[in-house]
């Protein structure tokens, strides 16, 4: 049987702090008891906010903390073909469409649509996509497009759930509240998600779907944030024709107030811990891995 794999997938738009190290080394560990290969991934299709001295950072600190992984890296700005090619399968399916509005439209709307009554969140706390760009008249979706209005490309949840029914997956680790083993998918929690945004042919939900698959990533080990974008990742998964992986995710190391940490949170910077003369076993047993 193929060896298991998994994969840490940071975004170089800050340095590391405590939780990554924690989701780090966690799948270094699982990598070495299950005698697994353990990829690094470069999550850097936000140009805006990723740099290469981020990157050269997040290599520094990965080895000082004693973790090693296979090369070469896989970093998603130089792959944008796959996702390209990933959009025109569902764009065929019939299950995108392009929507023109602006962030500040948005807003707009979701006031709109509030002051209405109650407007839906996701599961993160952002309000549902309030346009309706799904049902523009072909015509004037062309013109828009014609007249070079930039747009993203959003999922039809609606469609895209009839086509897929039942979804769950297979939880290793632990929810929020606690779920494990079969966990159903609620990918309609997340309304119209943007499969491409307009100034990159992809999103964060449909280049991770990808990039795990072309890598046979099998184990995914991450930190619970992300355990409800594993719905809309399930889904994409079955529209694309691809395996699911199990999944596994791990508590949030927070700090001293409970609060998640942040790239900025100095305190918890590795660096800041590494100048303080703290040890990579020092870091391990700070994040309870000693
Ligand atoms: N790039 C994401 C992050 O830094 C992680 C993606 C994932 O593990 O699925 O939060």
């Amino acid at each position: 049987m193929a060896p298991p794999v998994f994969r840490f997938a940071p975004s170089p738009n800050g340095l590391l702090h405590l939780g990554h190290a924690y989701s780090a080394l966690l799948n270094f560990d699982r990598a070495r008891e299950t005698g697994g290969r353990l990829l690094l991934r470069i999550e850097d299709i936000d140009a805006t906010r990723c740099r290469p001295e981020f990157e050269t950072a997040i290599d520094e600190d990965l080895a000082w903390l004693g973790i090693a992984w296979e090369t070469p890296v896989r970093r998603q700005s130089e792959h944008l073909s796959d996702y390209r090619a990933a959009l025109e399968r569902l764009s065929a399916l019939g299950l995108v469409y392009p929507a023109f509005e602006s962030r500040a439209e948005i807003a707009r709307l979701v006031d709109a649509r509030e002051a209405d009554g109650l407007w839906p969140r996701d599961p993160d706390g952002a309000p549902l996509y309030p346009g309706d760009a799904k049902s523009l008249p072909a015509d004037e979706r062309a013109r828009l497009i014609d007249t070079g209005v930039p747009y993203a490309l959003r999922l039809d949840m609606a469609a895209a759930c009839q086509r897929v029914a039942g979804l769950t997956w297979n939880e290793l680790g632990e929810g929020p509240d606690g779920e494990h083993g079969l966990v159903p998918a609620r990918p309609e929690a997340w309304g119209d998600v943007i499969v491409a945004r307009k100034e990159t042919p992809t999103s964060y939900h449909l280049s991770v779907v990808v990039d795990d698959a072309l890598q046979g990533v099998s184990e995914v080990v991450r930190g619970q944030d992300l355990f409800h974008a594993t719905s809309v990742h399930c889904l994409l998964q079955v529209l694309l024709g691809l395996p699911h992986p199990v999944y596994r995710h791990h508590a949030l190391i927070r700090d001293g107030e409970g609060r998640k940490l942040s790239k900025s949170s100095r305190s918890t910077g590795l660096r800041e811990l590494r100048n303080a003369g703290i040890s990579p076993a020092g870091i391990r047993r700070l994040v309870g891995l000693g």
